[in-house]
């Protein structure tokens, strides 16, 4: 089973299914993540150019950390991602040569405008992938089974599937912990822990939870 991650900036994709991308990891499923941005606006301690390889970097300790197979970065500016032909093709190609049985994005409510912006992009671009269309992109047709909508500081309205995480949430956040460009302002790996802790309380379903919104591909408009 092939597993395909989009994350608008680096340590969304831990925020959001940290915990699940281990169980895939762990159950020998091929993992990919790619990044919409770098994140080269997340902090005012160093340049664009500085922060986009020091985001890169961390991103790279984290996914070692965990075994992640690949991450690929699209660059595009953080906090000024473009819904246009360019990022869509790139997703489209990429889901067609990874072939993802399920595949993680952000969700549609998302207050961050990167965040909608991923969602958005991704969703046409999983529309477009299974069909004989478009000649500039490339290879054959490929549908996604399963796509998982996952939360990161905006709460899903809407839950279809819990994963109990309890098992790998100290690896999990020892993930997140390698984002030290990020941790050192803001405690995101506590948000991250009290957000999963809220879950598993809320939905009774083990001591640490990531909850998800499931999208039938039939019925993205
Ligand atoms: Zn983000």
């Amino acid at each position: 089973m092939n597993i395909l991650v989009v994350a608008p900036h680096p340590d969304d994709d831990l925020i959001g299914c940290g915990g699940s991308m281990i169980r895939h990891l762990r159950n020998g499923h091929p993992l990919t993540v790619t990044y919409m941005t770098s994140g080269d606006a997340g902090s005012l301690r160093h340049t664009k150019e500085n922060l986009t390889e020091i985001r890169e970097r961390e991103a790279r300790q984290a996914a070692k950390i965990l075994g992640i197979n690949e991450l690929i970065f699209l660059r595009n500016a953080d906090g000024y991602l473009q819904y246009n032909q360019n990022n869509l093709v790139r997703l489209i190609n990429l889901i067609r040569e990874k072939k993802p049985e399920i595949i993680y994005i952000p969700h549609h409510r998302d207050k961050h405008r990167d965040h909608r912006t991923t969602y958005a992009l991704a969703t046409e671009a999983l529309r477009r992938a299974g069909g004989p269309w478009f000649q500039e992109c490339e290879g054959s047709p490929w549908t996604v089974d399963t796509i998982l909508c996952y939360e990161v500081w905006t709460t899903l309205q809407e839950i279809s599937y819990v994963e109990n995480i309890t098992e790998f949430m100290p690896l999990k956040l020892e993930a997140i912990r390698q984002h030290q460009s990020q941790i050192r302002d803001i405690a995101y790996d506590e948000a991250s822990q009290c957000l999963n802790r809220y879950r598993g309380i809320t939905t009774g379903r083990g001591e640490y939870c990531e909850c998800f919104q499931a999208l039938s591909i039939g019925k993205i408009s």
